[in-house]
């Protein structure tokens, strides 16, 4: 069984057996994958804190046949991202990313460019001086990165063009259809659509396109910022398949559900 090498994220982790843990990693190489660390819990564990949440470390570990756990051999910690754990707003923050990529990736498919934007999003949040903004911007590059891409220049159920740039018509997001669509269409919809004005439209455009180390030179306050709160939250509600945790998962070890996502 060759060692494998990767960077890797824990995404979130739940106890196993006596002493040890089955941990949801999202990787640099190999995209997300799930494995269990032998002896994690005990007092002296050769993992140490590389297993915590949102830690980026160097991981070994090895695939046995027939099994879709990995086993883990070693975790040397790269970024500790010790911030993140220590304020309630940005690990609330950092959770809302790290389940989103939970929820929204399978098991073995590769995305360097998504574990790269997770790391920039930490980062961002250990940084700056606007959590809830920069998670916001963070959720929509993340989204973007997937098949969940928010589709913002036409109507997702007629193909009418519906960008910012046509006509005075207020727009509308349909969360379950994952992006825009046009006056008739929302009529005709059964499902709630959010209002989304032609300001926060173009902040959610900007947002996609814009690469992670910059997305956070966006601003946004007011009526446009509320706005799009709500359509990514409502969006990554229905993504998700259910409400990610707000901030009070702070119980995680004594309760693995709490911050567990899809284990
Ligand atoms: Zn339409």
């Amino acid at each position: 069984m060759p060692l494998l090498k990767t960077p890797a994220i824990t995404l979130n982790s739940r106890k196993w057996g006596e002493a040890d843990r089955i941990v949801t990693f999202y990787t640099l190489r190999f995209g997300k994958l799930r494995g269990v660390a032998r002896g994690a819990r005990r007092m002296k564990s050769r993992f140490g804190s590389a297993l915590e949440p949102f830690v980026q470390c160097e991981l070994n570990l090895f695939e046995k046949h027939g099994d879709s756990l990995y086993r883990i051999t070693q975790a040397d910690i790269r970024e500790a991202f010790v911030g993140l754990r220590e304020d309630l707003t940005l690990m609330s923050g950092a959770a809302r990313l790290a389940n989103l990529v939970a929820a929204v990736t399978g098991e073995g498919d590769q995305g360097p460019r998504i574990f790269e934007t997770l790391v920039s999003g930490f980062r961002s949040l250990e940084d700056g001086n606007d959590p809830a903004l920069t998670t916001l911007l963070y959720q929509i590059k993340l989204l973007g990165l997937t098949g969940f891409r928010p589709q913002t220049d036409h109507c997702t159920a007629c193909s009418a063009a519906v960008g910012p740039t046509s006509g005075t018509v207020l727009r509308q997001f349909a969360p379950t259809s994952g992006g825009l669509v046009c006056p008739d269409c929302a009529r005709r919809r059964p499902e709630r659509c959010l209002p989304i004005s032609p300001g926060s439209l173009a902040l959610l455009q900007q947002a996609l396109r814009w690469t992670p180390d910059v997305v956070t030179r966006l601003k946004a306050t007011g009526q446009v910022r509320a706005e799009l709160e709500a359509v990514i939250e409502a969006y990554v509600t229905v993504v998700t398949g259910k409400h990610l945790p707000p901030a009070n998962f702070l119980a995680a070890e004594g309760n693995p559900q709490a911050y567990g996502t899809r284990d």
